[in-house]
């Protein structure tokens, strides 16, 4: 018996070495990827950029500007690229700046912040604010909520990912036992590495578990519907492969490359050339059919399961602090686009009262780029949501999509702020309708 237990102290640490070891060596570190800071100065250049996106795998664009009034267009590249794309921005004459020499310093040092914060971590319980959350663990915390609020928590796998993740879909209500409200229904993750989006759906539902009373009013009338992780894939990936991965993680007619842009899957004015790509190796690809995705088709049947009594569809990404209102596919207008955007306006009003954060709001075709396929066109033009939107979080980090766990309580805190002032508009609204 003592032999056997000494057995085991010797191979414990050896196994977590080996454990550790295999983790480490399936982690992409990128290592010498460097950060540029690109500055358009006219229409030209900008277009320059916008086509060098496209010439993918090459650049990882970051961030993308429609106007080059706007502050600088990031770019990640590998040192074995960074030569040539120099050269490029030279030639024409585009400014630039080496903003980070290695990314892979600033993503081990952020590994280990994370894993630090966990480790006092007594799953289900989590600490919304003290760290980034892998799926299964945002799994485990949504399983224990429908018994510690019986009355108010109703939790469902509305379906399943690709690798056979549950994607788990939670209501909250006020427990008063009134059945089909309308519904306020938010998602996040969509794009696997936007890891701020699913801390603010977390904290949404810890805000509106734990404070029914001051939050009454926008629980008395609607149930509020809640998937924190879309993605589950490529979410999971982000965490123990590759922190910048942004599609899902099913295999495309192309072995070189998988995954699929969930948010250009969907099947409203899917497939045009401007605003998704039909090639794979793109960042945008949208795949050769409409929904044949299992996450996008389990938010299609979200989506279409409270078509009837849909309010208020909020999609959360990162980043840009932008409320993006549909169409994303024309530069026309959905008939009830004005009051979609009063519904914005609240939210970019409140925030900005309550931190000086600045966000813009508007169609997203006009605000950002065309889009064919994406979530919020397709709420509002198949399953009839009265108000629909994306919403881009403020940035964080060296990319705008890896901020510390230190940033995630000024995101998130904020972020609540107008989520709740545009509840608080659709409320007023619409609730009378129902
Ligand atoms: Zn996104």
């Amino acid at each position: 018996m003592s032999s056997y237990t000494h057995l085991g102290s010797l191979f414990l640490p050896l196994l977590l070495l080996l454990l550790q070891s295999g983790e480490l060596l399936a982690w992409q570190d990128y290592k010498d990827y460097k950060v540029f800071e690109l500055q358009p100065h006219n229409e030209a250049q900008l277009k320059l950029l916008q086509q060098l996106a496209q010439a993918k795998p090459h650049w990882e664009f970051l961030g993308s500007r429609r106007s080059h009034n706007e502050t600088g267009l990031r770019v990640l590249v590998s040192s074995t690229q960074a030569g040539s794309l120099l050269t490029l921005l030279q030639q024409h004459q585009v400014e630039y700046q080496l903003i980070l020499d290695d990314i892979s310093v600033v993503l081990q040092a952020q590994r280990e912040e994370n894993q630090r914060s966990k480790l006092r971590l007594q799953l289900p319980q989590i600490d919304v604010m003290g760290a980034f959350y892998t799926h299964a663990e945002i799994n485990e915390y949504l399983d224990s909520l429908p018994q510690r609020y019986p009355q108010r928590a109703l939790l469902k796998t509305f379906g399943w990912s690709y690798e056979r993740r549950p994607l788990k879909l939670l209501t909250i209500n006020n427990g008063d036992g009134r059945i089909n409200k309308p519904v306020i229904f938010i998602d996040a993750a969509m794009h696997a590495r936007e890891w701020i989006a699913p801390s603010l759906a977390l904290y949404i539902i810890e805000e509106l578990l734990t404070k029914p009373e001051e939050h009454a009013e926008v629980l008395k009338d609607y149930d509020w519907v809640i998937m924190p992780v879309v993605n589950a894939d490529g979410y999971e990936f982000t965490h123990t492969d590759s922190r910048y991965w942004r599609k899902s993680r099913k295999p495309t007619w192309d072995p070189e490359n998988i995954g699929t842009d969930l948010n250009r899957n969907f099947g409203y004015m899917w497939g045009q050339d401007d605003g998704s790509s039909a090639d794979p190796a793109e960042e945008i690809y949208r795949r050769e059919y409409a929904f044949d995705q299992p996450e996008s088709q389990v938010v299609r049947d979200v989506l279409l399961h409270y078509s009837d009594r849909l309010h208020f569809y909020l999609s959360l990404h990162s980043y840009g602090n932008y409320l993006l209102l549909p169409w994303g596919h024309t530069s026309d207008f959905p008939a009830n686009y004005y009051d979609m955007l009063e519904v914005a306006d609240a939210g970019a009003m409140a925030i900005v009262h309550a931190t000086n954060g600045i966000y813009s709001y508007g169609s997203g075709y006009y605000l950002m780029y065309a889009t064919s396929g994406d979530s919020t066109d397709y709420a509002v033009g198949v399953a009839n949501a009265k108000v629909a939107m994306t919403m881009e979080l403020p940035a964080g980090g060296w990319t705008g999509f890896d901020p510390w766990v230190s940033h995630i309580e000024g995101i998130v805190t904020e972020s609540w702020v107008g989520v709740r002032a545009m509840a608080m508009e659709v409320i007023r609204r619409y609730a009378e309708q129902s």
